[in-house]
């Protein structure tokens, strides 16, 4: 976790969010927004955050936790035997707020209903993605984390490449890879490797398996990351294992120009779509338009997949702070794909890749 000091100035920009937006208060409803906003690590809690108040509501498994973790922050602690949704719904009615934000993609149905039985009176707005919009811009701290799981990943993958032989099944390989990020300090992977060998690398978010072996055919694909500190990183590349076709290095070849165009167009104040639009012109006039069927990029950080989208159609604008995949790819199905990510930081004046692990084919020879 972040430096003690950062969780009152990260409520406070909450704050002025809610105060441009005209909301008397929010209530946090989304775990990994309240651990932002508070350095709790722990679940089930959820965050008040008005112009002049804050309240943690929580259970009895956590009030230790919560003393060392945030320090001062005011709890209501919910006994055993009462429900969550039962025992926030009554804690914000009596707070007695003429309105309160929600955030709609993180209430359900029925705690919906529950809140505006119990705090009757009280105005419930529908809010969208507040606390994720200042989870864009990352600190200091944040990008010191991001390059840890950064590093993590990429010493994993050194020294499973190092252990590669032909013969191993996808599953093994995936398995290696996550004992080994663990080993040198993730928590976990990021999310579950992918490892494509062949016509398997020809499905995006492909699952391991144990009858595709490395040296089956001359291409695997490895997508990856590993969780620091609640922090992800996402990469993605393509190891050689065996004689290419022209065809295979072709489309190598056009992915990776496609991705060192959208890294070209990086920087602050660049149109998400454009930088999106700056790789899938390399490919459209490669004739593989069609082939690259997912947006470029997301933003990393305490979720795999966050705020910002490098994706057709976003007319947000980068700014300095902001942390992204470029993963351009191209499937051909039934007989094997190519994608290529890094995870690069907006910078004041442009961008910085974030990971160093090499990417020309030559270099990706077993
Ligand atoms: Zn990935
Ligand atoms: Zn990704």
């Amino acid at each position: 976790m972040s430096d003690a000091a950062i969780f009152p100035l990260r409520r406070d920009s909450l704050r002025r969010l809610l105060a441009e937006k005209s909301l008397a208060a929010l209530l946090v409803t989304n775990e990994i927004n309240v651990s932002y906003l508070t350095g709790f690590s722990g679940d089930s809690s959820y965050l008040v955050v008005s112009s002049d108040r804050e309240l943690l509501i929580t259970d009895g498994r956590y009030t230790q936790q919560l003393a060392e973790e945030c320090p001062g922050l005011p709890l209501a602690v919910r006994q055993p035997g009462i429900q969550l949704v039962d025992y926030a719904a009554m804690a914000v009615s009596k707070l007695d707020f003429p309105s309160i934000g929600i955030e709609a993609e993180h209430v359900t149905i029925a705690f919906y209903e529950k809140l505006r039985s119990a705090a009757k009176g009280m105005q419930l707005a529908h809010t969208s993605s507040l606390v994720e919009s200042l989870r864009e811009i990352k600190d200091a701290g944040e990008i010191a984390m991001l390059r840890q799981a950064i590093g993590v990943a990429e010493s994993a993958f050194i020294e499973l490449r190092a252990g590669l032989a032909l013969g191993q099944d996808e599953k093994r390989i995936a398995d290696d890879l996550e004992y080994k990020l663990r080993r040198r300090g993730a928590t976990c992977s990021a999310f579950s490797s992918i490892v494509g060998v062949g016509p398997r690398a020809a499905l995006p978010h492909g699952r391991p398996t144990e009858n595709a072996r490395l040296g089956d055919f001359p291409l695997v694909l490895i997508d990856w990351g590993a969780r620091y500190q609640g922090y992800h990183s996402d990469l993605t590349r393509v190891l050689v294992a065996g004689k290419l076709s022209p065809q295979i290095q072709s489309v190598y070849g056009v992915v990776l120009a496609a991705q060192k165009a959208a890294i070209d167009a990086i920087r602050p104040g660049a149109v998400m779509k454009d930088v999106d639009a700056a790789a899938r012109r390399v490919i459209e006039q490669a004739g593989h338009g069609k082939q690259f069927n997912h947006s470029l990029g997301h933003g990393i950080g305490l979720e795999i997949h966050e705020l910002p989208r490098l994706a057709p159609g976003q007319d947000c604008k980068l700014a300095p702070g902001m942390v992204v995949t470029v993963e351009p790819g191209i499937y051909l199905p039934g007989q094997f794909g190519v994608r290529i990510e890094d995870d690069v930081l907006v910078t004041e004046d442009g961008c910085d890749v974030l990971t160093s692990l090499p990417k020309q084919l030559e270099e990706c020879i077993l």
